[in-house]
């Protein structure tokens, strides 16, 4: 993680503070719609929002959808520095931008004084995908590098350092490595993620691959999930991937399940699931078991503050790591919710 601390809005992003973000897929200037979907991607937990920019129309957008909205909105806009200004004097807290790709030096040094003189920083945003030609030659995952380096150094030039840099590819492989090479190079703030990553299923292993990969690697400090899908289940994705990589900052319920096998005694799908649902909105650092038999339950859950490991027609309630009651089967699930109520 980047000991580097870039301030976005209120939120700091850098020294191992994993923020999750998401991207609006309405029009931007569709005000009410855009409020609309940021207010419920809020509700799921998402702590920074993009918005595209691609019309002065949208830009003028931001000043209504910034007013209604509790998180930092960032403006994705592509070439324009014009459009940048115009995003950062209405409201956006982060401008996403190659400044590289906006034209004269003259054009990148004044947005670079600009956007300092309000406190607001730039995304660089590399895609393997779009690499621009002159890099090329050197492959995807040097070129990818190279390229945001060019953008940080032309930054740097305009005594500019208020950067985060992303450097996504849909191929995990590569962006997994690009990363990796980037943060040997510099200390700012990574805002990791795999780009069109595909619909749902196989999205969510990409993600959870180039993403998680990386966190344990300790690379990157703010992520995004990219998904076909509706820009919420980024932001459930987003969490699932910080809690598998032990990086998520809010208590929450784990459940470990085994995988069942010809020893098992009970439903162990259906109880899981229904603890799981059932623990969905208790905000408690707790891991419970659900465990198919008697003989191996406990000694595979250790770790967990508490479960069921499963018997023919009772079934044992553990805590600890030792038995506390045996209890009929049709009784699990309220023992285990008075475990959970009483933690
Ligand atoms: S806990 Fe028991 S039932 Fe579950 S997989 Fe292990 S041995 Fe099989």
């Amino acid at each position: 993680m980047s000991k580097k601390i870039v301030k976005v809005g209120n939120l700091e992003i850098g020294n191992g503070n994993i923020v999750i973000q998401s991207m609006t897929n309405t029009k931007t200037t569709d005000v009410e719609g855009t409020i609309k979907q940021i207010l419920e991607l809020e509700k799921a937990g998402c702590e920074i929002i993009r918005c595209s920019v691609p019309t002065k129309e949208s830009a003028y957008a931001l000043k209504d959808i910034v007013k209604s909205v509790h998180i930092p909105v960032v403006a994705d806009i592509h070439f324009s520095s014009e459009l940048a200004i115009l995003a950062a004097e209405n409201g956006a807290a982060k401008i996403r931008i190659n400044p590289g790709n906006i034209g004269s030096l003259e054009k990148v040094k004044y947005l670079a004084s600009f956007l300092k003189e309000r406190n607001i920083p730039i995304r660089i945003g590399v895609n393997g995908g779009s690499l621009d030609k002159k890099f090329k030659h050197l492959g995807v995952v040097d070129g990818m590098v190279e390229s945001a380096l060019e953008h940080v150094h032309l930054l740097e030039d305009c005594n500019f350092d208020d950067i985060i840099i992303s450097c996504k590819s849909s191929n995990v492989f590569n962006m997994i490595n690009a990363y990796r090479k980037l943060s040997q190079k510099v200390d700012y703030p990574m805002h990791i993620g795999v780009t069109e990553a595909g619909t749902y299923k196989q999205g969510l292993i990409k993600n959870a691959i180039g993403i998680g990969g990386l966190l344990v690697d300790g690379i990157g400090d703010t992520i995004r999930v990219s998904l076909t899908d509706e820009p919420v289940k980024e932001v459930y994705a987003a969490q699932d991937i910080l809690k598998a990589c032990n990086m998520y900052n809010h208590p929450y319920c784990e459940i470990i399940s085994c995988p069942t096998c010809a020893r098992t005694e009970i439903s162990v799908q259906k109880y899981a699931e229904e603890i799981e649902n059932y623990c969905k909105d208790i905000n408690k650092n707790i891991k419970i078991a659900v465990m198919g038999c008697i003989v191996n339950g406990i000694g595979e859950s250790e770790g967990a503050d508490f479960g069921v490991a499963g018997g023919k027609d009772h079934s044992m309630i553990f805590k600890d790591g030792k038995e506390i009651a045996i209890v009929k089967n049709e009784e699990i699930l309220d023992r285990i919710k008075e475990l959970i109520n009483n933690f």
